[in-house]
């Protein structure tokens, strides 16, 4: 088990399309394990693969993300391979939305209220599920990164040019 360096905007595995899962060999459960180790130690709710350099579709989130007393309970993560949205209903706000990848920024984003989830668990099984409100958030969030979109990318142009501007000038007085 090793905490893996989360990757940070602009960086080019955040920008691009994963692939997906063949077969779920021992790379794939070692990146699954670590990603829940250092989505914890961020801390953060959700991981996505291409946060840490790795465009394969696999994404980990804090099981406990939904309950209100999460911080009491033992830490817990779920893995979930080749996860696809394939249902979608109702709207919601995710108040002040942020992710581990772009640093010092977060905004409302408009995001849908239920999801039904289709995805492989890290034995192979087929899952479906349904999410909602926080749990439905993370979904889309996480799934998003799969194929090289950011929350940034769902907020409006003037926020966007804003961040994308300040990155520009931090890493011209690097
Ligand atoms: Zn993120």
């Amino acid at each position: 088990m090793a905490i893996r360096k989360i990757l940070t905007y602009p960086e080019k595995s955040l920008l691009q399309p994963s692939v997906k899962v063949d077969t779920i060999d021992e790379n794939i459960k070692r990146l699954i394990i670590d990603m829940g180790e250092t989505m914890f130690d961020a801390p953060g709710v959700g991981l996505a693969s291409p946060q840490v350099g790795v465009n394969k579709r696999v994404i980990v989130y804090d099981s406990n993300a939904a309950k209100p007393d999460k911080d009491d309970l033992i830490q817990e993560f779920t893995a979930l391979i080749n996860p696809e949205i394939i249902a979608a209903s109702g709207s919601i706000i995710s108040e002040k939305e942020a992710c581990l990848s772009v640093v010092d920024f977060s905004s409302d984003v408009k995001r849908y209220e239920n999801v039904t989830v289709k995805a492989l668990d890290i034995e192979g099984n087929q899952l479906e599920f349904d999410a909602q409100g926080i749990l439905a958030i993370i979904m889309q969030h996480e799934i998003d990164h799969l194929d090289g979109i950011l929350f940034i990318d769902r907020v409006s142009v003037l926020k966007r040019t804003m961040y994308k501007k300040k990155i520009a000038k931090i890493q011209d007085n690097h």
